[in-house]
């Protein structure tokens, strides 16, 4: 006799507190409450006491009153990279004007020259210490941007890394394509020609090899114009895949609206984000995903406007950022506590910026970012009295256990 997908599981976890995060302003707490999973995916779930008599499970685990999440995602990451700059934030702090860091090769373009230097594999090596670091807090979906390469292979090489991560552990990633991040130091004074490299050989290779599963752009005085994006974005268009934006992050260019027209997943950054931006942004579904760790990094002082973001709908998301220039982070609960305390986010918009908004910013919002029967069975289990001290709490990691496609790690 076939069994029952209603009453017959692969695994089941008993008296934990769910905080399903399936709509807006509210946790959906359900206390006392029991979840299946079979095949992968949510089974069943609600309160204990309403579990089938009939139910079985081949194996039972005892969440012992903790609290049970979506697994988190971190939307925006520039994860994969070598190197890191570490020098020049003690040379700054030692006093050392930015334009003689810069003279001395630093800056990004140090990023871009090790990155390229190093194989695949020892890219790789390093870039896993970074991710184990983030995945150990309940992280169970990993955005990936390329762009310290600027040139066809090395662009190739974080990619495949990328790729490679997602095989090796426990973790769902979804990969970028942000050639359009700097200039290269070869294409100097050149960037219109280093931008129809992107369009012409860069992007479409890459997407035929299966690498690219969204395109992002930086556009901003120090980055792209917004012309010069519109290109990157048609490009994608034409190859089917859908577009974010790092965004209005040091100027208003425009970007948001921009990324909008196209149908964009999300307009990142968003400090010096206009009116005009913000209802775009709303028309269009575009999420706003706002990355404090870069904020405070660069003690920033101008906020992105929440306020309107929140009274135009639209969906916040927040990420660490993960990069070696502006934004060393790698924990997304810290993410939550600077979200909150520097731009005074509620603990429940945090938590939503990091399950269900942050699916919806990868494209990901039927699949994952909630507690919903059929969606795929990731999620962490924590040690905490009330899901506010996600966002609370300064260091320290209250993961217990970590589920991702159904199968538990500690
Ligand atoms: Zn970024």
């Amino acid at each position: 006799m076939p069994s029952d997908p209603q009453t017959s599981w692969d695994a089941l976890w008993r008296n934990v507190h769910l905080a399903t995060m399936v709509e807006d302003g509210s946790y959906g707490e359900i206390r006392d409450a029991a979840i299946a999973v079979r095949d992968g995916r949510i089974a069943w779930l609600g309160r204990g006491s309403d579990l089938p008599a009939s139910c079985h499970a081949d194996v039972e685990h005892d969440g012992e009153d903790c609290w049970l999440t979506p697994g988190l995602i971190d939307c925006h990451t520039h994860i994969v990279h070598a190197g890191n700059r570490s020098n020049e934030f003690e040379d700054r702090l030692n006093g050392v004007a930015y334009e003689e860091i810069a003279r001395r090769g630093g800056g990004i373009v140090s990023t871009v020259h090790a990155t390229r230097a190093a194989s695949e594999d020892e890219l790789l090596e390093t870039s896993l210490r970074r991710v184990r670091r983030l995945l150990s807090e309940g992280v169970t979906t990993l955005e990936i941007k390329s762009g310290y390469g600027l040139d066809l292979e090395t662009e190739r090489k974080m990619l495949r890394v990328a790729r490679r991560i997602g095989q090796l552990l426990p973790v769902r990633v979804q990969t970028t394509f942000l050639g359009a991040h700097a200039l290269p130091p070869e294409y100097a004074g050149r960037a219109d020609d280093y931008i129809d490299a992107v369009c012409r050989d860069m992007l479409p290779a890459l997407a035929a090899e299966g690498l690219v599963d969204a395109v992002d752009a930086f556009c901003e005085k120090i980055g792209f114009s917004a012309a010069q994006t519109e290109r990157v974005f048609q490009t994608a268009h034409r190859l089917g895949l859908p577009v974010k934006l790092h965004a209005e992050q040091l100027s208003d260019q425009d970007g948001a609206a921009l990324v909008a027209r196209f149908g964009g997943l999300s307009a990142d950054h968003l400090e010096h984000l206009s009116p005009a931006g913000i209802a775009a942004m709303a028309a269009a579904g575009t999420v706003a995903v706002l990355l404090p760790g870069a904020f405070y990094f660069l003690r920033e002082t101008k906020l992105p406007p929440i306020d309107g973001l929140r009274e135009a709908g639209v969906p916040i998301a927040i990420a660490t950022d993960c990069n070696p220039g502006t934004s060393p982070l790698t924990s997304l609960l810290l993410t939550m506590n600077l979200a909150c305390t520097l731009f005074r986010l509620t603990p429940q918009e945090a938590l939503a910026g990091v399950t269900r908004n942050a699916a919806r910013a990868l494209g990901l919002g039927r699949q994952v970012g909630t507690l919903e029967v059929g969606k795929q069975a990731d999620f962490a289990l924590w040690e905490i009295e009330r899901p506010a001290e996600l966002a609370y709490a300064i260091g320290g990691n209250p993961c217990v256990w970590i589920v991702h496609n159904g199968a538990q790690r500690a």
